[in-house]
């Protein structure tokens, strides 16, 4: 509990009305997307949203000052409770420090306030014709802090990249109350070896070693055009030879998405009018850029799944397109409508494995699935090999949840055993800890060194990522 001194202090640093002490307050913010937060409710002493720069800085000294732990959150779509205050504190709601700070479209760039939405940023760059290319299926929520935090992407990152290759520079205040800027203090260049890159520090240090305030971010001219190619096969090690072989002709998709056979098969029981057919595996090829080279992409990549597949189609109409991508936005919600009265969890839910292993890894995945009795729906990245292993639960049974947790263990298990990581977008958190010395070895010493430098006393969203 924080002394009613502590709580006063706070209020007049934000104001009365951006400072929240209520339960019922507390609890809305007790909570990301994961599976432990459902389970376990650690709430927060206090929830600040603070307006500006100087109001972040004056409550991380005073926080400093007294030991109270700090968790910066975005939009809390996270899901790895890494947003989630579990040793109590103060929760510090970055959502209303929203806004676009300086177009510089000339220069490739913006710079953003952290609890920008991302949709809402690409909606206000599109209007100039640029975009900002990494792309979460939580574009409607999920805020640039947040992005920034947890170096995520989506489905466009095996050509765009993921956040990390746009941040040009950073605004951040230390865990002292220090504000830094990274990347140059007045730069507006697109790029710089000047010193260590202290940016690549921040950017997925999931809110251990400060709290960003302000970020410098590249942005690209907005393609011209899209066109979609999609194919079926009836068995999976043809879907990732097929991949590979459009690798190997010279083509270069904007996205290479997988569903497997259970992913197909939730899309059909939750849209049947998409009229898909019931195959072992499905994938879609995005490209883009310019007509002339959307049409050539687009054949060249139908003509190399041919060879694998039982059925290809491709298309560059946008009504078309749109319907063959719903098959795939639908999956996430489709696959907890796979039983009754169960839900999708989201735990040992984005490894990343070798390209040419993905088919190895949906066929584990489902055999981990099998072996504890729990339905699992796989599909993902396979451009990049980041794989969404959606396991759908009853969360009210104990047993269930016992089972789902061995299986969650199995599968970060299996993506080291593959050469792969843990975690190809959503951040280690509390979920992913237990596996930061096995992953990293003696480098993650080096981590708990560099979070003791920059936090000597540890107030930074302590606990995450094993650090302490
Ligand atoms: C339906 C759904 C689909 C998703 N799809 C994807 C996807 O395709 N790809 C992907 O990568 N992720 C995806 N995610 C996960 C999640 O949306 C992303 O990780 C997102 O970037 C988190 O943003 P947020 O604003 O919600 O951050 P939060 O969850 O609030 O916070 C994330 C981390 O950032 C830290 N943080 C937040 N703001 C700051 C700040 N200003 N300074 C310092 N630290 C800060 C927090 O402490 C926390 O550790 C999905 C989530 C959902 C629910």
């Amino acid at each position: 509990m924080l002394s009613p001194g502590i709580l006063s202090r706070l209020k007049e640093i934000v104001g009365r009305e951006r400072c929240f002490e209520g339960e019922v307050d507390r609890l809305c913010y007790a909570y990301d997307s994961s599976l432990e937060s459902q389970l376990n409710r650690w709430l927060p002493d206090v929830v600040v949203q603070p307006q500006d720069r100087e109001q972040v800085v004056a409550i991380l000294k005073l926080a400093n000052e007294h030991r109270i732990p700090v968790v910066p959150r975005g939009a809390g779509t996270g899901q790895c409770c890494g947003a989630v205050a579990h040793r109590g504190g103060i929760i510090l709601d970055m959502s209303l420090m929203n806004r676009i700070l300086r177009y510089d479209l000339e220069n490739l760039q913006v710079v953003v306030q952290p609890g920008i939405v991302h949709a809402e940023l690409n909606q206000a760059l599109a209007a100039h014709g640029f975009f900002f290319p990494p792309d979460p299926g939580s574009t409607k929520m999920c805020t640039l802090g947040g992005m920034v935090s947890f170096n995520s992407s989506g489905m466009r990152a095996v050509k765009y990249g993921t956040t990390k290759n746009y941040v040009l520079g950073l605004e951040v205040v230390l865990p002292t109350g220090e504000v830094i800027v990274t990347g140059g203090q007045r730069s507006r260049a697109l790029k710089s070896v000047a010193g260590y890159d202290l940016t690549s520090l921040f950017v997925g240090s999931e809110g251990t070693l400060g709290v960003i305030t302000a970020i410098r971010l590249k942005v690209l001219p907005l393609p011209a055009k899209r066109g979609l190619v999609v194919a079926y096969f009836d068995n999976l090690e043809a879907s990732g030879e097929a991949v590979i072989q459009v690798f190997r002709s010279r083509l270069f998709p904007s996205a290479i998405e997988i569903l497997d056979r259970s992913a197909i098969k939730a899309a059909i029981k939750y849209k049947p009018a998409l009229v898909l057919p019931e195959v072992e595996a499905m994938l879609l090829f995005e490209v883009d850029g310019p007509p002339p080279s959307v049409a050539y992409e687009a054949q060249s990549i139908a003509r190399v799944c041919e060879n694998f597949a039982c059925k290809v189609e491709w298309t560059d109409d946008p009504a078309r397109l749109n319907q063959l991508w719903t098959a795939r936005s639908v999956v996430g919600a489709a696959a907890g409508q796979l039983k009754e009265g169960a839900t999708r969890v989201y735990i040992g839910e984005d490894i990343c494995v070798p390209v040419y292993r993905v088919p190895e890894a949906l066929r584990r995945i489902r055999q981990i699935g099998e072996a504890y009795g729990i339905t699992i729906v796989t599909y993902g990245h396979i451009g990049d090999g980041n794989l969404h292993a959606a396991p759908v639960i009853n969360t009210y049974d104990p047993s269930e949840i016992e089972r789902v947790r061995k299986v969650g263990d199995e599968i970060h298990r299996l993506a080291l055993e593959l050469e792969g990581t843990t975690t190809g977008e959503h951040g280690v958190g509390l979920t992913r800890a237990a596996y930061m010395e096995e992953e990293h070895g003696i480098s993650f010493e080096l981590m708990r060194r560099l979070k003791k430098a920059i936090d000597p006393l540890n107030i930074l969203n302590p606990g995450k990522m094993a650090l302490d």
